[in-house]
């Protein structure tokens, strides 16, 4: 696999949406702030209610072109029974050397959605793996740090990032998933799920509204770390939005 242009953060998701519904808001922030971004999704959804994986692969490309990012990728973990074998870890392994980010965010360590801390767990094991120098192919590279974003499940975050500025973005990149998120302006057809349901739109929002509020923001991204967060400029911390 050649290698590609250097990537300041890949977002990495188990199922297309997971990631514009987890972080849209962090990566659209990261892009206007000049960071390159890329998006790899693990599965192509294929074991989706609603949607073909093409109608979601179309979708997805709309999504990431929504945020901005450089560069939208696809493994085949298997959706639906998500698998985190060797094979997959080598996967990983080959796109983390590929793209060299900084920083990776995936999903949390247990959800709703029992495909989603079984993605955790492979991103977390690639990660460090991805740095052994006896390991696959290709110049070992590690992640400098892999945060989770949130999904279905609430968790305690370590911290928020105020996403604001680009709430605007993440609603393009969510309206860009026709197949599988209620839409405002149509009547979605196929069976109805949880997260077609205009329900689970306006709790996404409010999820976001909850979160900005606690640091001064109108809108906020949660994200969870296993390891203390490392901060060289303390002012770095001093929130932008109101006290
Ligand atoms: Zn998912």
């Amino acid at each position: 696999m050649t290698q590609a242009q250097k990537l300041d953060v890949l977002a990495i998701g188990a199922h297309p949406d997971d990631v514009e519904l987890g972080c849209g808001g962090t990566l659209a922030t990261l892009v206007a702030a000049g960071r390159r971004v890329g998006i790899l999704h693990l599965t192509r959804g294929e074991a989706g209610t609603r949607g073909t994986p093409e109608e979601r692969q179309d979708e997805a490309r709309s999504a990431a072109a929504a945020l901005g990012v450089a560069a939208v990728e696809y493994l085949d973990c298997g959706d639906g029974r998500l698998n985190t074998d060797e094979d997959e870890e080598d996967a990983l392994i080959a796109q983390l050397r590929r793209w060299r980010p900084e920083i990776v965010l995936g999903p949390p360590a247990s959800d709703r959605h029992p495909d989603h801390g079984r993605a955790h767990r492979l991103v977390a094991d690639a990660s460090f793996y991805a740095g052994l120098a006896r390991r696959g192919q290709g110049e070992p590279y590690r992640p400098a740090a892999v945060f989770s974003f949130m999904q279905h499940d609430a968790f305690e975050p370590r911290f928020v990032v105020d996403v604001s500025a680009a709430w605007g973005q993440k609603l393009a990149a969510l309206a860009a998933y026709r197949s599988q998120l209620h839409q405002a302006d149509s009547e979605a057809s196929g069976p109805p799920t949880k997260v077609a349901s205009p329900e689970f739109r306006a709790a996404v929002e409010g999820r976001a509204r909850h979160f900005g509020q606690l640091i001064g923001a109108e809108f906020g991204e949660p994200f969870w770390s296993r390891l203390p967060v490392a901060i060289s400029d303390l002012m770095t911390l001093v929130p932008g939005g109101l006290r």
